[in-house]
């Protein structure tokens, strides 16, 4: 698990622009089909906010990384971790190239929703808290925090941008029949989503209640365990990162 540019990147590990693809240079450059560019600065405007935004919640250094905006037809070429292609319209962050890259479809897949104007954002900067969380080592955490930190990370963009957060999470089903910590998967796409939503209005309320501060404390409490993180160990390190009195709200909490 190298940082980013670091010695031990193989050969094979390079940015590799899809035959076609032309470049949108920013702070986080855009590689996309040219019938979809249109869409490249629509995400590329995403990008930058939340590249900056989450660099000051999180006081760090953004990591260095890429953009795949891709088409469809290429959805199979997009770089990736293992062999075979992902579910197409499902935006994921992979360490398989340099710089590590974000691929994002040119349409998100239509398990994705509540579909409001935010959608789009949120989604975008939950893996772009991906790639901070991953620009250092990280240890296995139980899965609802793993993706919790992304979720309220991309709340957090969500409410100093402006988007109409609040509409979004009035349309979320809050009583998907499981828990967070009941949560088991695999699961079907459509849990998946339930799952990230209740993940969403967890962070939201988190911001609420304890300010954006708790997410500079998760993230570097994440770099600097060391050992595999387990299910309760998890409650107490978001616990404390909230602040005072965070555990027994945490446990508090009906999602939870
Ligand atoms: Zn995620």
């Amino acid at each position: 698990m190298g940082r980013a540019g670091s010695a031990v990147a193989a050969p094979e590990r390079r940015e590799a622009t899809p035959p076609g693809y032309e470049r949108l240079d920013a702070e986080v450059p855009v590689l996309y089909a040219p019938r979809l560019a249109g869409k490249a600065g629509e995400l590329s405007g995403y990008l930058a906010q939340g590249y900056r935004t989450l660099g000051r919640i999180l006081s760090v250094e953004p990591p260095g990384i890429i953009a795949y905006l891709m088409a469809d037809e290429d959805w199979g070429e997009a770089p990736r971790d293992n062999a075979n292609p992902y579910p197409p319209g499902l935006p994921y962050f992979t360490r398989s190239v340099e710089p590590p890259a974000l691929v994002l479809p040119g349409d998100l897949s239509p398990v994705f929703r509540p579909r409001t104007a935010a959608t789009l954002p949120l989604t975008v900067w939950h893996e772009l808290a991906h790639a901070f969380l991953l620009g250092r080592e990280v240890v296995r955490t139980p899965s609802w925090l793993g993706e919790l930190v992304p979720q309220a990370a991309s709340a957090a963009v969500a409410r100093r941008s402006g988007l109409p957060l609040e509409e979004h999470l009035s349309r979320i089903e809050r009583e998907p029949g499981f828990t967070l910590r009941g949560f088991r998967g695999p699961a079907g796409a459509g849990d998946q989503m339930s799952f990230q939503n209740l993940l969403l209005l967890l962070g939201a309320a988190a911001l609420e209640e304890f300010g954006e501060g708790f997410l500079q404390n998760i993230f570097h409490d994440l770099w600097e365990e060391d050992e595999i993180v387990d299910g309760e160990r998890a409650e107490e390190l978001l616990g404390d990162a909230l602040g005072q009195g965070g555990r027994e709200w945490l446990v508090s909490r009906p999602e939870f």
